[in-house]
């Protein structure tokens, strides 16, 4: 005769029991030792459907906000369309020597100090 860790009553006889995981699989529990322990069939899905599986949601969606995961969009959303660019300019070769752009590059000095 074991004793459910749920209820704390005896588990007699003949009667439906569960090993079951103190702290689930899924929040980090071992599969092992202590975290082992004898439930009735009945506490024991209650208590998986009424506390594990809540809790277990509820870190799934922590651990996906934590690492930026979103969900997701339900419908698509439209994209607008890009124009076609217009080609890219060749950078132009130095002004031919004599033209006026050429002069440009020779002002006269300034003084730095008046
Ligand atoms: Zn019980």
């Amino acid at each position: 005769m074991g004793r459910c860790h749920m209820c704390n009553l005896a588990i007699h006889a003949g009667e439906a029991w569960d090993v079951s995981h103190e702290i689930p699989l899924e929040l980090g529990g071992e599969d092992r030792g202590d975290n082992l322990k004898p439930a009735h069939r009945k506490c024991h899905r209650d208590h998986t459907a009424k506390v594990d599986q809540p809790n277990i949601a509820r870190a799934k969606r922590k651990r996906a906000a934590h690492i930026g995961a979103k969900a997701a969009p339900e419908r698509k959303i439209a994209r607008a369309r890009k124009e076609a660019a217009p080609p890219q300019q060749k950078a132009s070769a130095p002004p031919p020597k004599g033209s006026k752009l050429a002069d440009i590059g020779a002002l006269p000095r300034r003084s730095m100090f008046r």
